[in-house]
């Protein structure tokens, strides 16, 4: 995992690359993403960063904006569960893909390495220089499958 200096330095360029101002509230949405290892919605890190910082008053205005300029940047990746909206996450951690449940977004990572491997194999086949790829299983959770 990038150190979190490194990773200020690097946000810092990118903020000054886009003609924009360094704030501290900008970085307490990276910070937070950067400690939790988890996938959360621009509501749910609005909450979350509310109750941790209740005096810095980030805006959700401010936390759309800031994971644009993270995503667009590759320091935070999303994962979309259909028309309900996005959930970030941070993006510069050890490889793994995701299940998504419909029914309440929940998300789960997982690591293969057959699927890894075919991948590689597929783009292989292809003549295809891969550089990334995502895989997203969507369905239904086991919880959500018990209320059905
Ligand atoms: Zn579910
Ligand atoms: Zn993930």
């Amino acid at each position: 995992m990038i150190d979190y200096d490194v990773l200020i330095e690097k946000f810092k360029s990118i903020i000054k690359e886009n003609g924009l101002k360094y704030t501290k509230q900008r970085e307490l949405i990276l910070k937070f993403l950067y400690e939790h290892d988890d996938h959360f919605t621009p509501e749910e890190l609005n909450s979350e960063l509310k109750k941790i910082y209740p005096d810095e008053n980030i805006g959700i205005a401010t936390i759309y904006r800031t994971l644009t300029l993270l995503e667009d940047s590759g320091i935070v990746t999303s994962i979309s569960f259909g028309t309900q909206g996005k959930k970030y996450e941070f993006g510069l951690k050890k490889h793994h893909d995701h299940l998504v449940c419909v029914k309440c977004s929940k998300i789960i990572e997982f690591y293969d390495e057959t699927i890894e491997k075919k991948q590689l194999e597929i783009a292989k086949k292809f003549e295809f220089q891969m550089t990334d790829h995502t895989m997203k299983i969507i369905g239904i959770c086991k919880n959500c499958q018990k209320k059905q």
